[in-house]
């Protein structure tokens, strides 16, 4: 017995280490690819229920790691934690102004793009003006970014948080809270930040149309959305059927493969041309 107790505590440190390794590798290949840009953009359309038009695309990274691509779902929890997730963070608001210019300049106007930014980075307070600056660097209006709140570590809560979301909103950029109902996304965010948009996680989404309970959830956070003057967005929608409950329920916009999977930046200008909601 006293045996066995050594050798399962002798594997669990084992696999810990090996953790801690791959995750210190790991850390190590994001700060040179931070050095080198191994990183680009997609888009993917956000639809207005309303309107049946596309004017927002959310921003979502993508890195090139010698030749193959890393979902960021595997490496923005390792960037947050090692403090790398601003430079990340900075370097997609740049290339996201690149590309609102460059729609500007082809008669694409009045273009959103929802570009993510972890908590982390608002609680840290580093950035407190310089992502204004880059916007208007790029002589861009701030009404022309909306910043997704995102977390897949808890952050911590502080007061300079709000503080820059004030300072965000009051420029005229919007917010959004990313993910909302599931893990640290939740109704104390929607309390104490300025939140103009909640994007309901596509958790809810995908079984909504079969699990009652879903629908129940979904059709709840909309009515809450409604009541607080806050418009929602459902994600990750990928069914006929899906889109057709979530214009019974009152959803604002859409967003998922159902009507696009993100897009590379020079497929936008026909996108926008060709987009017909039917
Ligand atoms: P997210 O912000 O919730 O972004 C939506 C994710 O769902 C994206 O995955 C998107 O490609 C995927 N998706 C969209 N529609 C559908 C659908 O209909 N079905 C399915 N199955 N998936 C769909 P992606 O691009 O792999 O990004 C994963 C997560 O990584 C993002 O989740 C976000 O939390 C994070 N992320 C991505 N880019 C950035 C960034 O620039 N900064 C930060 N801090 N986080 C980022
Ligand atoms: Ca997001
Ligand atoms: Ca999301
Ligand atoms: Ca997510």
């Amino acid at each position: 017995a006293k045996d066995n107790g050594r050798n399962s505590y002798e594997f669990y440190s084992q696999l810990l280490s090996d953790k801690a390794n791959k995750e210190e590798q790991l850390k190590l290949s994001l700060e040179s690819a931070i050095e080198n840009n191994d990183f680009c953009v997609v888009y993917q359309p956000i639809v207005s229920l309303k309107d049946k038009s596309v004017t927002k695309f959310e921003v979502l990274i993508r890195w090139n790691k010698n030749g193959s691509w890393v979902s960021p779902a595997d490496f923005i929890p390792t960037a947050e934690k090692f403090g790398l997730i601003s430079k990340i963070g900075d370097l997609v608001l740049n290339l996201a102004c690149i590309e609102l210019c460059n729609l500007n300049n082809k008669g694409f106007t009045n273009i959103v793009f929802n570009v993510n930014r972890s908590i982390y980075e608002f609680s840290s307070g580093v950035n407190d003006a310089s992502w204004l600056d880059t916007i208007k660097k790029y002589d861009l209006s701030p009404e022309s970014i909306c910043f997704e709140l995102t977390e897949s570590v808890l952050a911590p809560e502080n007061d300079r948080c709000i503080t820059l979301l004030n300072k965000l909103q009051n420029a005229g950029c919007t917010i959004a809270l990313d993910d909302f109902g599931t893990g640290y996304s939740s109704l104390n965010y929607l309390r104490r930040f300025p939140i103009d948009t909640l994007k309901i996680d596509r958790g809810f989404i995908s079984e909504m149309t079969k699990v009652e309970g879903d629908a129940v959830l979904v059709s709840a956070i909309i009515s809450m959305a409604k009541a607080l003057g806050i418009t929602v967005v459902a994600e990750g929608v990928e069914l006929k059927q899906e889109v057709d409950m979530l214009v019974s329920l009152g959803c604002d916009y859409i967003q998922g493969y159902y009507f696009s999977k993100p897009l590379l930046p020079e497929l936008l200008p026909q996108y926008l041309i060709d987009f017909k909601y039917d």
